[in-house]
């Protein structure tokens, strides 16, 4: 492709995009066909030869077709369902600049840009959300081993800072094969997945050094539980290594209390708090209550690519520790050998993560951090609690749904009061209408009873009050 025809298609392409977003309002949010649709619209084998201009005509009318048509709109205003996945005109920007540049920022001497734009980012998320200097490049406290770094996912940040606890065992002179993990027995499944990628557990079921640990009845860990696990464990001979606190549980944004946490875990088993979707709402100070003990966090992640306006995939993932953590993670063969390595005077990301390459990332969470600037961000997140808020007073006075869960920032579980095949019915009435797009869970009720209930989390970029009043109407509609 010439630069004169990628100008051309580019132009094309980002007014398309824009036309997109803009259409999103009057499509429905969720349409497809049956499984194979998009399959058996594309030919079996791939043509021997060359594309031409008219290839060009064929794939951008088979986006603008098949492909559209068969998307769940994430982006659509009117889309509630799992949790918010961002985009934004300043972070989709900062993703066709990461991969017009598409440089490799595995190590520092690779591109040092891609290096210390990232560096200075996570300094400035750390500030923005009120984590203490500890976390930061800047203000590395005593030890000077703070530091943040971008991951892929929250659940890449479980993973890492798992095998950093575990390297910091093993250091301590520990077995690490007797290593014990515990979190919530609501915490997100990618604990399990980590604990099983790390080769404690033989499957999602094997609670042999994976403890899931009970909640109390608005769905937090019950510490004194967790206590009681812990000194178990430590009498039947095994090392507790790991403690996952969860900041805004995926079924139903509860928040269990780091101070509570701590207070029965001890200093050396290292602790984390994964916020992945709530940590957006520390942006306002109101809020940072959420993260009250977090000094004594050893690792705290959590993803603007959910409700912090920068595109998938961008999780902000800082640790007190990363000496553990490059320790445990690195390997330096003769092939990436540098002097600013060696020296030890630069920060090499390929030492925080599992793999070796990496995206330049940091220039989209730039472009959305300085864009939107404090204020900016904060009044996305201000307004999305609102309407939650807004919600919830209509759940209180209507008769026929209930809170499932009390609300903590922009998510609203709400169950049918008639019971789970009505609240199903409903659900499902909502989603095949296209109007609107709602998701599931199960949570217990006041008597333990596990009930299924409608999750609705209120974060989409272009969602507004007035969109939550009409998913409101719609339920009402769907629930006569
Ligand atoms: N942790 C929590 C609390 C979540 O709510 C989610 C979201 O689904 C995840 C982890 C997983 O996030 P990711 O897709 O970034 O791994």
């Amino acid at each position: 492709m010439s630069p004169d025809e990628f100008r051309r298609l580019g132009h094309f392409l980002i007014d398309w995009i824009a036309d997109y977003h803009a259409g999103l309002e009057g499509r429905a949010v969720q349409s497809f066909g049956p499984p194979g649709t998009v399959l058996a619209a594309m030919p079996q084998r791939l043509a021997e030869e060359a594309g031409t201009g008219d290839t060009w005509k064929e794939m951008l009318a088979f986006v603008d077709g098949t492909v559209t048509s068969n998307l769940l709109h994430w982006q659509s205003p009117r889309f509630f369902g799992y949790f918010p996945c961002n985009a934004s005109f300043p972070g989709i920007l900062g993703e066709i600049l990461a991969a017009g540049l598409n440089v490799n920022g595995m190590l520092w001497a690779t591109s040092p840009a891609a290096t210390e734009v990232e560096m200075r980012c996570t300094d400035w998320m750390a500030d923005l959300i009120g984590l203490p200097g500890e976390f930061t490049f800047e203000n590395p406290g005593a030890n000077g081993q703070g530091g943040g770094c971008i991951a892929g996912t929250a659940s890449e940040s479980t993973l890492v800072s798992l095998l950093a606890a575990r390297g910091r065992l093993r250091e301590r002179g520990s077995d690490v094969h007797a290593m014990t993990v515990y979190a919530s027995r609501h915490a997100h499944s990618s604990i399990v997945k980590a604990a099983m990628i790390a080769g404690l557990a033989d499957g999602p079921e094997d609670r042999r050094r994976v403890r899931l640990i009970e909640c109390d009845d608005v769905h937090r860990m019950d510490a004194d539980a967790l206590g009681r696990a812990i000194r178990a464990d430590v009498a039947a001979g095994l090392v507790p290594g790991w403690v996952c606190a969860t900041i805004g549980m995926t079924s139903s944004e509860s928040v269990d209390s780091l101070v509570e946490i701590r207070r029965v875990v001890p200093e050396e088993v290292w602790l984390h708090a994964d916020a992945a979707f709530t940590g957006a709402a520390l942006v306002c100070e109101e809020h940072r209550w959420m993260i009250e003990g977090v000094e004594r966090a050893d690792s705290v992640c959590f993803n603007p690519h959910k409700w912090l306006l920068t595109n998938f995939d961008c999780d902000c993932f800082w640790t007190r520790d990363r000496a553990s953590l490059v320790r445990a993670l690195s390997v330096l063969p003769e092939y990436l050998r540098n002097s600013a390595t060696e020296a030890g005077a630069v920060v090499d990301y390929r030492d925080w993560q599992i793999p070796l390459g990496r995206r330049f990332r940091a220039l989209k969470l730039m472009f959305v951090l300085r864009h939107y600037g404090r204020e900016g961000l904060r009044a996305h997140v201000r307004a999305h609690i609102a309407a939650a808020a807004w919600l919830e007073q209509q759940v209180h006075a209507s008769e026929y749904f209930e809170m499932a869960s009390p609300r903590v920032t922009s998510l609203v579980c709400l169950c049918c009061a008639e019971g789970d095949d009505a609240t199903r019915r409903v659900m499902e009435a909502i989603n095949s209408s296209g109007r609107a797009f709602v998701s599931h869970t199960m949570l217990p009720d006041e008597s333990g009873r596990e009930r299924f209930v409608m999750r609705v989390a209120i974060g989409g970029t272009a969602t507004r009050l007035e969109h939550v009043k009409e998913l409101w109407a719609l339920m009402c509609e769907c629930a006569r």
